[in-house]
């Protein structure tokens, strides 16, 4: 079955080794062999900046950027970029999985707006608003200390700028009120590419019931996370069952998608890398779920909100 996969730092991985760990082949939870058994569609690849390693954020972001189009690049007969479901499908029409450029931090943009729409040049079309630091956007959920802090005025200038541009908001890592603040100035769909139910794992990281209505009301999805400690159960497949089961009774069959976070979360014993992802679509198909929802889950509504906003 087809895959998009809405969030993994296997690039970030790259790029820190100096040349030692390639997108073709290595021993991460993905590279482009793992992909194609996969069968991937789509591979939204994140570049993660740690705010408090680096003093100029943007500088680092770009330099991630080139790391990305090099791997990309290196690697054309079998990948190539997409920054819509029209290039994903002419991609897919060459025999190609499309690689979309995601930005996990928004605190890359350094206050200004003009970033944002440099990024968006560069080919990035998510932003994951913040990570577990505060930022110029708004406040992350971490450990629940800034739950109640919502979007900053440079925050709401933000969704209003990536609405226009043609930019996914990503609202995985933000805190609860910077969520609600987001669902309701957002004219477009929304994800939250990683993350889980809090009704079953009682996480800051995963969404509550009433975050997963009003995201599915939006028109979004919620990328289902492979992360242990999200799932519970220590990240047994029966652990993402348990969450596909309470977040489309929940929010819908609309509304849920795949966000594995791999090579950013510890390994699981169950699925250990993107190849072996037929193990969760078998067991979806035990629970009793019918291809055309497991399609809905593993793909296609990843790819209707893909192209309610990047067209
Ligand atoms: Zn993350």
């Amino acid at each position: 079955m087809k895959l998009i996969d809405m969030h993994c730092d296997t690039i970030l991985n790259c790029i820190n080794s100096d040349g030692k760990i390639k997108l073709n082949r290595n021993d991460l939870c993905i590279d482009i062999r793992k992909l194609k058994r996969a069968d991937s569609l789509g591979q939204l690849f994140a570049l993660f900046v740690d705010l408090e390693k680096y003093n100029n954020p943007m500088d680092r972001c770009l330099y991630m950027i080139d790391g990305f189009y090099r791997e990309i690049e290196e690697n054309s007969e079998d990948i190539a970029f997409a920054g819509s479901i029209k290039e994903l499908k002419k991609n897919r029409s060459e025999g190609k999985i499309s690689a979309f450029l995601t930005v996990e931090e928004g605190g890359v943009l350094e206050g200004r707006l003009q970033n944002l729409r440099t990024l968006y040049k560069r080919g990035v079309r998510l932003i994951t608003l913040t990570w577990n630091y505060p930022n110029c956007i708004g406040y992350p959920n971490f450990q629940w200390e800034h739950k109640d802090k919502g979007l900053t005025a440079f925050g709401v200038e933000v969704v209003a700028e990536m609405n226009r541009l043609g930019m996914l908001i990503d609202v995985s890592h933000l805190s609860d009120q910077g969520f609600y603040d987001a669902a309701r100035l957002s004219k477009k769909p929304f994800v939250a590419s990683h993350s889980d139910a809090r009704t079953v794992v009682n996480h800051w990281r995963n969404l509550s019931d009433d975050m997963l209505k009003k995201l599915a009301e939006k028109g979004g999805v919620a990328g289902l996370n492979f992360e242990p400690e999200f799932l519970g159960e220590v990240g047994s497949v029966g652990a993402m069952v348990k969450h596909v089961i309470h977040m489309t009774n929940t929010a819908g069959i609309e509304a849920v998608a795949i966000g594995t976070d791999f090579d950013g979360c510890s390994p699981l014993t169950a699925i250990t890398n993107i190849g072996d992802i037929h193990i969760l679509v078998h067991a979806l198909s035990k629970a009793g779920f019918s291809d055309e929802d497991i399609e809905k889950i593993m793909y296609r509504n990843a790819k209707r909100v893909i192209k309610d906003v990047l067209g």
